[in-house]
């Protein structure tokens, strides 16, 4: 082998990719997860699976020009990054964020290679989106630069080829002008976006997917140790599509749900979100430019500017929001609070140094490409019922749901127990590895 050891192979990441850091923390702990089962296998070895496996398929970067509201001419870059489409189309989200560069949407494009695989559909990985910031832009402006986006994005994808769906700043708004405009250029209608309306052949409970399918995970965790979800005190980061909806599973299921936050600070209420105070919480943040501190003054609860919500005695924490947003201090204080379960609902939102101190300490933790698989799963869902052409009820998408995410927990139990323990970080990832490398080796060398 010509490396000598893990810490050479991710030396040479860092070297080749300067200026990608979460790009190197996610290689890194899929690496630090898969490297005696890569290496040990001949066939692996042979067909140098190490050293495609993160390298993506083609990453493709364009100019998307618009014109704003007072008649300027705008540029912004786009992004599609297709990963790996060793077991399927490739299929991940669109983000639009000032922050978006490339390193981030390879960690993006990387991490959903091994969550779809864990999923059991055929789903390939990519993602995609623009350092557009949709903050303060009126509707006809998002409308204008979703169109100047798929002019170009068009090209590179299809129902069978690569099928784009929603992140941070991309929800059924921006998936309708995308749509709109695809079917324009293309005079074909398809299922070459998922998260669409469901007028237009949108899957049933697509919004829901992914913080429903999270408290699910989250439960199943909790059984491994015969414990239950009733009556938990859970601390959430973020307010948009993910946190909203773990939210509202977590209330219909007894748990009793304290924080909420976005990028201006968290609000804290104690006696519980209910599900009337999280309607509210989805019509304010139907704006983008709305900020959650307006809970708190409607409900007379404390807002925390420019904090995170893992100061806040919970049981569970459940971050949602973005990368790295929770370090080795937070994760030192929910642990000296008490608290038992950490699930992802963001990708990565956990530091390094954080996930190994909720490792050293035993506590149960749910990584992002499984925890927050079922966003992807209903998109999967979602894309057979567009070639069926026949619609699932509510409750079979739901159980579809259901049943999938507790394959993913068994996946991550098989490939992760280690003495009574389950380290839930390597059962995801060997878990998922192992079926992408399978079907690497089987299609030869391209
Ligand atoms: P939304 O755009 O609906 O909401 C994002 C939320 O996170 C907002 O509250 C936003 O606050 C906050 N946020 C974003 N960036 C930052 C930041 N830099 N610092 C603090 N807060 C921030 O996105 P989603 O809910 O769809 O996505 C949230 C996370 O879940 C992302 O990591 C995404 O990749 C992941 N995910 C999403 C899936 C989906 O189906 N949507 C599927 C799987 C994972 P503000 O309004 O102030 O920007």
């Amino acid at each position: 082998m010509k490396y000598k050891s893990k810490n050479d192979f991710l030396n040479t990441v860092v070297d080749k990719y300067k200026d990608q850091q979460e790009f190197h923390q996610a290689v890194e702990e899929v690496i630090g997860s898969i490297w005696s089962t890569a290496t040990k296998n001949k066939k692996y070895m042979q067909a140098n699976i190490l050293d495609r496996i993160i390298v993506p398929d083609r990453s493709i970067i364009f100019r998307v020009p618009w014109v704003d509201d007072n008649n300027n001419v705008q540029v912004n870059l786009g992004y599609r990054i297709q990963f790996n489409s060793s077991i399927g189309p490739y299929k991940g989200g669109l983000r639009f964020h000032p922050s978006v560069n490339l390193g981030i949407l390879k960690f993006l494009a990387f991490e959903q290679v091994f969550k779809n695989s864990l999923t059991g559909l055929n789903l390939g990985g990519g993602k995609g989106g623009s350092n557009f910031d949709p903050k303060g832009k009126s509707d006809r402006e998002i409308m204008r630069f979703c169109h100047s986006f798929m002019d170009e994005l068009f090209r590179h994808i299809g129902r069978r080829t690569d099928i784009p769906a929603g992140d941070i700043g991309v929800g059924a708004k921006e998936i309708g002008y995308m749509f709109g405009q695809y079917k324009k250029i293309k005079n074909v209608f398809s299922g070459v976006l998922t998260g669409k309306g469901t007028n237009w052949g949108g899957s049933l409970i697509r919004p829901e997917a992914t913080g429903y399918g999270l408290v699910y995970f989250t439960i199943n965790m909790l059984e491994t140790q015969d414990d239950a979800l009733e009556g938990k005190t859970v601390t959430i980061s973020g307010s948009g599509n993910v946190a909203q909806y773990a939210c509202e599973k977590l209330i219909e299921l007894g748990a009793k749900p304290v924080t909420l936050s976005d990028s201006s600070g968290f609000i804290y209420d104690p006696d519980g979100i209910t599900q009337e105070k999280l309607e509210y919480v989805k019509k304010l943040k139907d704006s983008r430019s709305a900020r959650i501190s307006e809970y708190a003054k409607k409900y007379k609860v404390k807002f925390f500017a420019n904090q995170n919500p893992w100061s806040i005695k919970c049981d569970i924490a459940l971050p949602c929001a973005t990368q790295n947003e929770l370090d080795l201090r937070d994760a030192k204080k929910l642990t000296k609070n008490g608290c038992i379960v950490v699930a992802e609902g963001a990708n990565m939102p956990c530091t390094k140094d954080a996930v190994h101190h909720f490792i050293d300490k035993k506590i149960l933790f749910g990584p992002g490409k499984a925890a927050n698989a079922g966003g992807v799963a209903v998109s999967g869902i979602e894309m057979s019922q567009n070639s069926t052409r026949i619609p699932l009820k509510r409750e079979q998408v739901d159980n579809l749901l259901k049943g999938i995410m507790d394959k993913i927990h068994s996946t991550c139990v098989d490939f992760g127990s280690q003495k009574g323990f389950v380290n839930y970080v390597d059962g995801a990832n060997i878990g998922g590895f192992v079926r992408i490398a399978d079907s690497m080796v089987d299609q030869g060398v391209v």
